[in-house]
């Protein structure tokens, strides 16, 4: 009961065209403007892992450029094809700590949510690919009821993350029906969604999306943007009626080979969601090893120089923490930059910006 088969609203044409008029299978990759080369090697990278972009987000590729940052993130590459030892089906351990189905509880505090197993794009980066690909179901309402119950029996939980799959891939019917069911349990107090929707389909923000997710619960989109020319007059607006609608915007980027992995690329990023869209930077994770992604992942070292560069560029408000997933669910670890040279009793010493030492004594009192 996702978008790509039962639409809800006849209104809203706007995104339903942008759907029908991308690629939704792999045969549409016929219709893009790559070489027949190109085209057959993305033909056999698809076969691993899904494709699927809206129209609006391909109008953003420059077809001219087979570097070009947009076109890395959807259309399949054959370097996919190329595993490397260390890489995992399930690289942050989304299934060991999956006590029943569509729920993975990490965190005592917090549980992920799975409605759907689809997505309005197929990131090729995504670290959950395996899972979208060989699980593939969409949302009915019994197959979320286990884990539900779960959430019931444990009070100690309090923010639901909706993630996948994207949650707001579904129709309006089905967000206010799971934001009914969560409403319901009186412990949790905050309701997250995780998406890439305002970025690849922002026609899809719509009134009737927006009021399928008001409610009593403390609504935070946490959005996926990963490069400045995410950002048009068209996700402005989308992310623009989130904020109205009293929603809190994050935003989430994967520090990417070849897409963002330049000071100059990250600093207007992040400066551009702030300033233009409203969107506080989150997290900057590095890549997670996901198979077949050896050719997007920076080293930590690079990751970690970037990210000292523009600690120094941006106010805190519009700096991203850079962090690593860990393997077997150890959770995110911030990866710096770290500012301390060395401690010696009270007295600590630490690097400035400027690259100079200082010191720094403590006073504390009995
Ligand atoms: S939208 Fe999210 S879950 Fe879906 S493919 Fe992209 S990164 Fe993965």
């Amino acid at each position: 009961m996702t978008i790509y088969i039962e639409a809800n609203e006849t209104t809203d044409t706007a995104w339903q065209d942008d759907v029908r008029q991308g690629v939704r299978h792999v045969r549409d990759l016929a219709a893009l403007p790559l070489s027949p080369a190109e085209r057959a090697a993305a033909q056999a990278a698809a076969t691993l892992h899904k494709v699927r972009a809206p129209k609006a987000y391909l109008d953003l590729i420059d077809w001219n450029d087979p570097a070009d940052p947009i076109r890395a993130q959807v259309i399949p590459s054959p370097r996919e094809l190329v595993e490397q030892e260390g890489e995992l089906d399930d690289p942050i351990a989304d299934h060991a700590f999956s006590p029943v189905p569509r729920l993975t509880h990490r965190h005592a505090d917090r549980v992920l949510l799975f409605p759907t197993y689809q997505c309005a794009v197929y990131c090729r980066f995504c670290f959950r690919k395996e899972s979208l690909t060989s699980i593939g179901r969409g949302y009915t309402r019994e197959a979320l009821e286990e884990a539900f119950a779960y959430v019931e029996a444990h009070p100690e939980i309090r923010e639901m993350i909706l993630t996948g799959g994207d949650p707001l891939s579904l129709p309006d019917k089905a967000l206010a029906e799971i934001r009914t069911r969560v409403e319901a349990i009186p412990h949790v107090r905050l309701l997250r969604i995780h998406t890439r929707v305002p970025v690849v389909l922002p026609s899809r923000i719509t009134a009737g999306l927006v009021s399928a997710l008001q409610g009593r619960l403390m609504v935070t989109v946490v959005t996926h943007f990963n490069h400045p020319r995410e950002i048009t007059d068209a996700t402005e607006a989308a992310c623009r009626t989130l904020r109205q609608a009293g929603f809190v915007l994050l935003n989430q980027s994967v520090l990417l080979k070849g897409v963002n992995d330049s000071v100059d690329v990250l600093e207007e990023l992040c400066r551009e969601l702030m300033y233009r869209l409203g969107v506080k930077p989150y997290y900057l994770h590095h890549g997670d090893l996901a198979r077949g992604m050896a050719h997007r992942r920076t080293t930590i070292a690079d990751g970690q120089a970037l990210v000292a560069a523009l600690r120094a560029r941006l106010s805190g408000i519009c700096n991203p923490v850079y962090v690593l997933d860990l393997p077997e669910g150890g959770g995110k670890v911030p990866l710096g930059p770290s500012y301390v040279e060395a401690q010696d009793g009270d007295l600590w010493h630490f690097r400035g910006h400027d690259g100079q030492s200082r010191a720094y004594r403590e006073v504390v009192g009995e």
